[in-house]
């Protein structure tokens, strides 16, 4: 047996619901199906609001409706020539009119635009006229079945974009964002930025993550990662870059192994193919210094884990002590394995950090003894310990260090970064 559901009420609530409506407002079969949209699956407003009006003509023979609301049930069946529509509220009976152009503009900017794109999301604009009236129209209305005309608009231009174009709907990383305005029946395409993700290693020392202009105008190091990544503007015909990397070392440290995670963010790309098949990633170099891989396209979410998930770091360093050095003096600093290290700002970054005390964990340390005044490390440690200041101990503000457990003066005169392990998986 079928039943009536009794999801909002009873299914007369959605016709006192009309009928208050509509005994104030003049509105058209999409405005008026427009706030039943969540009731049944597959139907165009237009079609939801007719069927309310015919329904409430039928119910009109025997019941007592003033003129207004019987004029109101008029609207959008009879046609303008038979002399009694009313133009909507909500709309100005513009709206048809409206979707039908935007959708034509949508369709014909993105043909002559030349951008190759394959997937698109559509916009739409706040504020407009017919978005502040159809707020007021819901405040009479007394239940949430309603969507908004923003919603409405994108999701059927967006249709006729798929159907002329065969382009695919994409809410995440679309090739274009398709943006209307319903006041102006403006069209306009942006083009969200393409971002790669990929590592970059740094085989030299005295090369800046960013250029390094001083003052004057003249160069404090010859290269940097980001002049090596602007390589990549061309490939994707983009406007702008930016370099988003986890962490940064030290001028003049070096980057090894798989190097440090980076995702590149290019504004305005009109060319977003990433090479596919047996070339699967895009390397960018220059010899010998700098080698940067890109391995695939990434989300805004991705530059956000890169930017914040904790990492562990693997360094080598060697270390000079003025002071003789032994065996003791070894173990000593093997010692500072699995100890939490209490650091504040190092004073040569001072200007440019906010003096704060950090707590970071030593994880592991291998010490060998190179020569009686030089030791090499291996440590692995959490990410943001300053290492050259957990070895000189930077007078005392970080504590312990290598300094402070031997009693030896000692300072890092070479520094590599031989891992950068993000703790949680970086999804691109
Ligand atoms: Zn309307």
């Amino acid at each position: 047996m079928e039943k009536l559901a009794d999801v909002w009420g009873y299914p007369s609530k959605i016709l006192e619901a009309s009928l208050r409506v509509l005994s104030r407002y003049q509105l058209c079969d999409r405005c008026l199906g427009r706030l039943f949209a969540r009731l049944g699956r597959g139907l165009d407003n237009a079609e939801r609001g007719r069927a309310i009006k015919v329904f409430l003509r039928m119910l009109s023979t025997n019941s007592e409706f003033s003129k207004k609301t019987l004029d109101s049930l008029q609207e959008g069946w009879l046609a303008p020539s038979e002399g009694r529509l009313e133009v909507c509220y909500v709309c100005g009976s513009k709206l048809d009119e409206i979707i039908l152009e935007l959708s034509d503009k949508a369709v014909k900017s993105l043909k002559e635009s030349g951008i190759k794109v394959s997937s698109f999301l559509v916009g739409v604009k706040a504020g407009s006229d017919i978005e502040k009236r159809q707020n007021e129209v819901i405040g009479v209305l007394g239940l949430d079945t309603w969507e908004s005309v923003r919603r409405e608009v994108k999701r059927l231009v967006g249709k006729a974009i798929t159907r002329e174009l065969s382009l695919t709907p994409d809410f995440t990383n679309p090739d274009v964002i398709v943006v209307l305005d319903l006041t102006e029946r403006k069209v306009e395409l942006r083009i969200p930025p393409l971002i790669l993700g990929g590592r970059y290693v740094k085989l030299g020392r005295f090369i800046s993550q960013m250029p390094w202009i001083r003052s004057n105008g003249s160069r404090k190091y010859r290269l940097s990662i980001y002049e090596v990544c602007e390589d990549v503007l061309r490939a994707f015909n983009g406007a702008g870059l930016v370099l988003h990397a986890a962490g940064r070392e030290d001028v003049d440290a070096r980057a090894l192994g798989d190097g440090r995670p980076l995702a590149l963010e290019i504004k305005e790309a009109t060319t977003k193919d990433f090479p596919q098949g047996e070339v699967k990633a895009l390397e960018l170099k220059r010899e010998p210094w700098i080698h940067i891989v890109l391995n695939s396209k990434a989300s805004r979410e991705y530059v956000r884990l890169i930017k914040t998930a904790p990492a562990r770091k693997t360094y080598r360093a060697v270390i000079f002590s003025s002071s003789k050095l032994s065996k003791d003096d070894l173990q000593k600093i093997e010692s500072l394995s699995h100890q939490i290290i209490s650091q504040r700002t190092p004073t040569r970054v001072l200007k440019r950090k906010k003096d704060i005390v950090r707590r970071r964990r030593v994880y592991e340390i291998n010490a060998t003894l190179i020569s009686e005044h030089v030791i090499e490390v291996l440590l692995r440690v959490d990410g943001g310990l300053y290492v050259k200041e957990f070895v000189d101990g930077d007078d005392g503000r970080t504590t312990p260090s290598f300094s402070e457990v031997t009693g030896k003066p000692m300072r890092v005169v070479l520094l590599d970064v031989l891992e950068v392990e993000k703790i949680q998986s970086l999804k691109k």
